[in-house]
């Protein structure tokens, strides 16, 4: 399991200064939350942890070794849930696994495992198209999940969604990380998601980017605010 120390970092895309001293430190299986408006650096932020981009100054370390490169321990999911339009569920679930070589039948079988676990049991022989939006966040969570990874890194990911499945799936979120170890960093431009799912938020001011508070939530944990019941309270109005 991994703890992630973001160091003082700065970040310049040639004369344009994104990042200036930024500093995160993400204890081992914590919860936490980025915000701050668009443009602000909160998906470069990410992208470092990710291993995709370095920074100009400044170091991202995991367990205090400097990272470098992508690693299927740390994964990264996006809004647009990217998902091979040409490949079944069941084949964008266990592309990574079929990377790694992990025989076929194992693989079914991890693949079954996972897509019960997002809501998704009996969608296998689905293509993307034929899913819902939420769907097929759940089918790029699963694909995630499939790699078993110590820190989630998840980069608006409920912006598309309707309201009641943005409820079903941060509390689907929690569940899945309650007690799992699993460092989670959040970016979202939604204090109120930020405060609900978080233990800790780092609120980004832009231009250049810069932390300019860090505040910790104070509802109890477990948290559930239970998406059947906000179902059940719109049909009766
Ligand atoms: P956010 O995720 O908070 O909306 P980003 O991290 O995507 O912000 O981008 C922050 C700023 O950095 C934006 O002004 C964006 O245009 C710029 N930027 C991001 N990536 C690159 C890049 N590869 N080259 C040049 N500018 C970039
Ligand atoms: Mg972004």
């Amino acid at each position: 399991m991994q703890s992630i120390q973001v160091d003082n970092i700065s970040k310049r895309f040639g004369s344009l200064e994104v990042l200036k001293n930024v500093t995160i430190d993400l204890k081992q299986g914590e919860f936490a939350a980025i915000v701050g408006p668009s443009g602000c650096g909160k998906s470069t932020v990410l992208r470092m942890i990710a291993g995709l981009d370095t920074p100009t100054e400044g170091h991202v370390t995991a367990n205090q070794k400097p990272i470098k490169d992508p690693d299927p321990s740390r994964v990264l999911i996006f809004q647009e849930h990217a998902l091979y339009p040409w490949r079944t569920v069941e084949k964008n679930v266990g592309f990574g696994l079929e990377l790694a070589g992990v025989p076929k039948q194992k693989r079914k079988e991890k693949v079954g495992e996972l897509l019960e676990k997002v809501g998704l049991g009996g969608f296998q022989t689905y293509y993307p198209h034929q899913l819902s939006g939420g769907m097929r966040q759940r089918a790029s969570i699963a694909r995630a999940l499939a790699m078993e990874p110590e820190v989630l890194l998840l980069d608006e990911p409920f912006g598309a969604l309707d309201a009641i499945t943005k409820i079903t799936m941060q509390n689907e979120l929690l569940r899945l990380w309650e007690g799992s170890g699993k460092t989670v960093l959040l970016i979202t431009h939604d204090i109120d998601e930020a405060i609900y799912l978080a233990d800790t938020i780092h609120v980004m001011s832009p231009r250049p980017g810069q932390i300019v508070e860090t505040v910790r939530s104070t509802i109890p944990r477990p948290r559930n605010r239970n998406g059947a019941d906000f179902v059940q309270v719109r049909e009766k109005i």
